[in-house]
């Protein structure tokens, strides 16, 4: 492919040559494409807004609370104790993160990032409101009301701002937190108070001038493409063997009528083949099969595609390393699932009390002493039931009573298993201590109890 302007390779393009970053007004795009993004981008704003109220078994269906380490996703529960889970869900989000990237590109930058979606669905189209639809002759600007149209521009990105720090906000403290805090006096919340208005200026600052800077300069993902997308990765590509040589004269399909650069909210040109600022937000191919449609051409010339696919003119949007990505995908996905649904909903741990060995309560009987600790990892009390499994002349007390236990509470008591000697296998007796709710089996914890010196 011949390319006549090489700067894109030096900068990105919304940064002129001393480095000063050059605003860009995307045009609104139209097609088949952004129909589809709105309606995925308008479910996930209404996830994030609804997840923390939603309630499934009386937790949020997602809420990070990090001040108090509970964590509700999913309405499942987890504390502090499920480190163990938390981290193998961000190990599997991370793999899935490069798998996905790997075989469908930036998908989720375009599609899915916040960043995106805020700022193209929302903000773009307040801007458009105000101020018409760039480069597509409607360009309000430069008439009589600009001024006012600017104010009341920049008064909806605060007040919209303010709306998203509190959605925001509600994913860390949930509703009623957020409402105590909103409907309470400044002077009882001032740290709240300078939080809220501290995020919604930098939403503010953001969408009103940094804009796609955070996809182009400062997002360690978007940097990351050159290494995890290669030639068989599927992202928004130019099909140059179609398109080449360009111009309307010149016998390609590509008449270089630059509105897939008009459209393009990074302001790059796909022309020039798959470049890290590209976001993959498929604006480019809705305004090219516009134009296709025009000059009655074939449209996709812009398309989902991969570079071996335009290569070989094979259309390759699934090849044998897509299923497999794709498998290892769904079994991590599996696996993590399993696991979470092993989990218990009563964390106990029983060990041994250091410096102790066996005593003998009588010629009979002898004893062991335990710490046990509690925890109860969901929203509702327990009434917990200890039981020694298999074993018919033995005894469990608790110098504490821990048989009630809230919501969310941890408890701890020291445990005296009593034992009849006729019980003992040997120098130490594997036990098994059944835990239940009233009579809802929960799980078993396996202990040494050690028997008198011969
Ligand atoms: S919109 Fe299509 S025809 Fe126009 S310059 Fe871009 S690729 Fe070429
Ligand atoms: S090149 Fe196309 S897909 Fe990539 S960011 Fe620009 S408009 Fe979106």
């Amino acid at each position: 492919m011949e390319i006549n302007n090489e700067a894109f390779r030096d900068r990105p393009l919304n940064l002129d040559e001393a480095g000063n970053t050059k605003r860009i007004l995307a045009k609104q795009p139209k097609g088949k494409w952004y129909t589809r993004r709105s309606i995925f981008a308008w479910f996930c704003i209404l996830f994030l807004v609804l997840a923390p109220i939603i309630k499934i078994n009386g937790n949020p269906l997602m809420m990070l609370d990090i001040v108090n380490r509970k964590f509700s996703l999913f309405g499942n529960l987890f504390f502090a104790q499920d480190t163990f889970i938390l981290a193998l869900i961000m190990l599997v989000s991370v793999v899935f993160i490069v798998l996905f990237t790997v075989i469908y590109g930036r998908l989720w930058c375009g599609w899915a990032c916040p960043q995106t979606i805020f700022l193209e669905m929302i903000y773009r189209r307040i801007e458009y409101l105000f101020e018409g639809n760039p480069r597509n002759n409607t360009n309000k600007e430069k008439n009589h009301f600009f001024v006012f149209r600017k104010i009341g521009k920049h008064i909806s990105f605060i007040i919209v701002s303010f709306i998203i720090t509190n959605v925001f906000l509600m994913w860390f403290t949930g509703p009623d937190k957020l409402l105590e805090i909103i409907s309470s006096p400044i002077s009882e919340n001032q740290l709240g108070f300078i939080f809220m208005v501290g995020i919604s200026i930098f939403y503010y600052l953001v969408y009103a001038f940094i804009r796609e800077q955070i996809c182009t300069v400062f997002c360690p993902y978007g940097r990351l493409q050159g290494v995890l997308l290669d030639s068989k990765s599927i992202s928004v590509i130019y099909d140059f063997k179609r398109g080449e040589p360009r111009g309307r004269k010149n016998g390609g399909d590509c008449i270089d009528c630059g509105q897939c650069i008009a459209v393009c909210p990074t302001g790059i040109d796909i022309k020039n083949g798959s470049q890290y600022e590209c976001i993959n937000c498929t604006a480019c191919i809705d305004e090219c099969n516009n134009v296709m449609e025009k000059i009655k051409k074939p449209g996709n010339l812009i398309r989902f595609d991969s570079y071996n696919g335009i290569e070989t003119g094979k259309r390759s949007n699934k090849n044998a390393r897509t299923y497999a990505y794709s498998a290892v995908l769904i079994i991590l996905i599996f696996v993590l699932g399993f696991t979470v649904s092993k989990r218990t909903s009563v964390d106990v741990t029983i060990n041994r009390m250091p410096g102790t060995m066996c005593q003998l309560v009588d010629s009979t009987s002898c004893s062991n002493i335990y710490i046990v600790k509690v925890f109860n990892k969901t929203n509702i009390p327990k009434k917990l039931t200890f039981k020694l499994m298999d074993i018919q002349h033995g005894a469990l007390d608790f110098t504490t009573d821990i048989t009630e236990l809230d919501g969310g509470k941890a408890i701890e008591s020291v445990l005296m298993i009593k034992l009849k000697k006729q019980e003992l296998t040997g120098r130490t007796t594997d036990l098994k201590i059944g835990i239940y709710d009233a009579d809802s089996y929960i799980s078993t914890s396996s202990i040494n109890f050690i028997g008198p010196q011969q």
